[in-house]
């Protein structure tokens, strides 16, 4: 009886600290949300110091000798062994993480958070002013910071492999230069193929504007057809789109609407529709443990690639849709064909800017990122280098060049936010969306005809099942591979892509 009591109220203190943490952490997610979306331009340096303040005392807790007493206990086999296998789970990422950042210096991890907030509110402007220079400092105090955690953390081979962990476990530079290789490679040779092709796609869609009040139709119609709870969920404008699941009851997607260019906004809008689905099918028996929430950040994009591309670019999805854009868009672009919207949303045109990108060249912007990444986590290569070496690899690896900082090293938001080791991710979302997509296919049948007949249901249920509800019980690499029975592979996304510009390119 005592030793009962005794196990339960260890269990009962553990999830008390859990809960408290998700607590401060959804706060700190609100406000983020709010800053991102609704807040007054001027308040953003002071909320940046009420966010670091919560995410710090919520860093505190998951570091803390009382949880640390906790862990301890609850490790012990009497108390290990009679836990569900989701508390085993969480116990064992606790103590991964404790022994990992107990290493870092709350007051060191207070400036940093506040360093990147700030940074965040810099880089904006310094993008907009196309003025490097008054980033840079920045951006040396972050890379000077990751390179400390990186020994802080502690790693094997690379010190990069220390900052990827943290966005996907397991996840190593030596995998990466593999996969990437063979990735930029396959790509290449795509795109070759397509630039000697004699066939040019129509681009009449390219010069129509369609209204943004009917884009919100648009984007909020395709979102609840392929499945996001909007009873759970909200859809919100801000300048970069993001999804931020506060809970599982509450996820906001944001999108960006632009008159001229529909295709930011609803391909935005599916991609992060399919984050958006994954935060809200993680159950909620999962929820307050360390393992209710997705299995890597890589696993993660999977789900918005799925939806974006796999699903959002294929012809089956437009056959499907076509009549609805038609009859809303009647003024603007009634006559437009099946094949024309096909060409157009599956157009290869190298661009400097990530976000732009088409399908086929997106994977070399993130290639560039990691090798420059890797190389300033090394030591190789400085700060004040990076507009130069950015354009020279913008070059080498997609053929064109930024004709300044703007649409060149300053395009992104990830660095000023401290996140070095998370732009391979979407890469990696990319062939895990394809190796899904396969053994998808064997257990759902005609893939085409349930797109093409809007059984979306189906689809996102087999996520739902196979990826969602598994929650953080598996790393990515272990789920890859308990669905499809293959570990992480680039043939499947390559074939895939050959197969779909085949068509669209008549190579
Ligand atoms: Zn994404």
């Amino acid at each position: 009886m005592k030793e009962q009591s005794k196990h339960e109220e260890l269990l009962h203190g553990y999830i008390g600290i859990l809960s408290k943490i998700q607590h401060y952490r959804e706060m700190a997610g609100l406000a983020h949300w709010d800053m991102a979306t609704y807040a007054p331009k001027e308040g953003k340096g002071i909320r940046s110091e009420a966010i670091g303040t919560l995410s710090t005392e919520a860093f505190k807790m998951s570091v803390s000798k009382e949880i640390e007493r906790l862990l301890t206990e609850l490790s012990k086999e009497e108390h290990f062994n009679i836990l569900p296998e989701k508390y085993q789970k969480s116990i064992e990422k606790d103590i991964k993480h404790l022994e990992k950042f107990q290493k870092i210096p709350e007051d060191q991890y207070r400036d940093y958070v506040i360093l990147t907030s700030k940074a965040q509110n810099v880089w904006e402007k310094a993008k907009a002013d196309n003025d490097f220079n008054t980033f840079e400092p920045y951006l040396e105090k972050i890379v000077d910071f990751n390179q400390r955690m990186a020994e802080l953390l502690g790693y094997e081979g690379h010190p990069y492999n220390a900052l990827i962990d943290r966005f996907e476990e397991g996840m190593t530079v030596k995998k990466l230069d593999t996969t990437f290789s063979e990735l930029k490679e396959g790509i290449q040779t795509i795109l070759r193929k397509i630039q000697k092709s004699s066939k040019t796609p129509n681009k009449r869609l390219e010069s129509v504007n369609l209204p943004v009040e009917k884009q919100k139709i648009l984007s909020e119609l395709v979102l609840t057809k392929i499945g996001y709870d909007f009873d759970a969920g909200r859809l919100d404008e801000s300048v970069h789109p993001f999804t931020i699941g506060l809970n599982p009851k509450d996820v906001r997607v944001t999108t960006r609407y632009q008159e001229n260019f529909f295709k930011t906004a609803l391909f935005g809008t599916i991609h992060e529709g399919g984050h958006g689905m994954y935060e809200q099918n993680i159950p909620m028996e999962l929820f307050n443990t360390s393992v209710g929430s997705a299995a890597s950040t890589g696993m993660h994009e999977s789900q918005s690639r799925f939806w974006e591309n796999v699903v959002g670019r294929s012809e089956a999805f437009w056959k499907g849709l076509l009549p609805e854009f038609q009859a809303l868009f009647q003024e603007e672009v009634q006559d437009i064909t099946l094949e024309e919207m096909v060409e157009y949303i599956n157009l290869v045109e190298p661009s400097t800017i990530r976000v732009e990108a088409d399908e086929l060249t997106y994977s070399l912007h993130i290639i560039l990122r990691y090798e420059l990444e890797k190389d300033l986590i090394e030591g190789k290569i400085s700060v004040k280098d990076l507009p130069k070496l950015w354009n020279e690899k913008m070059k080498e690896i997609i053929g064109i060049e930024p004709k300044d900082n703007r649409e060149g090293v300053l395009q992104d938001i990830h660095w000023a936010g401290g996140m070095i080791g998370y732009f391979p991710t979407y890469a990696l979302g990319n062939l895990y969306s394809v190796q899904l997509t396969e053994a998808l296919k064997k257990d759902i049948g005609d893939f085409s005809s349930h797109i093409e007949n809007q059984n979306f249901a189906l689809i996102k249920e087999w996520m739902v099942k196979k990826v969602h509800h598994r929650g953080n019980l598996r790393t990515a690499e272990e789920l890859i591979e308990e669905i499809t029975g293959e570990r992480l592979s680039v043939k499947p996304y390559l074939s895939y892509l050959d197969d779909k510009y085949k068509k669209v390119y008549q190579y």
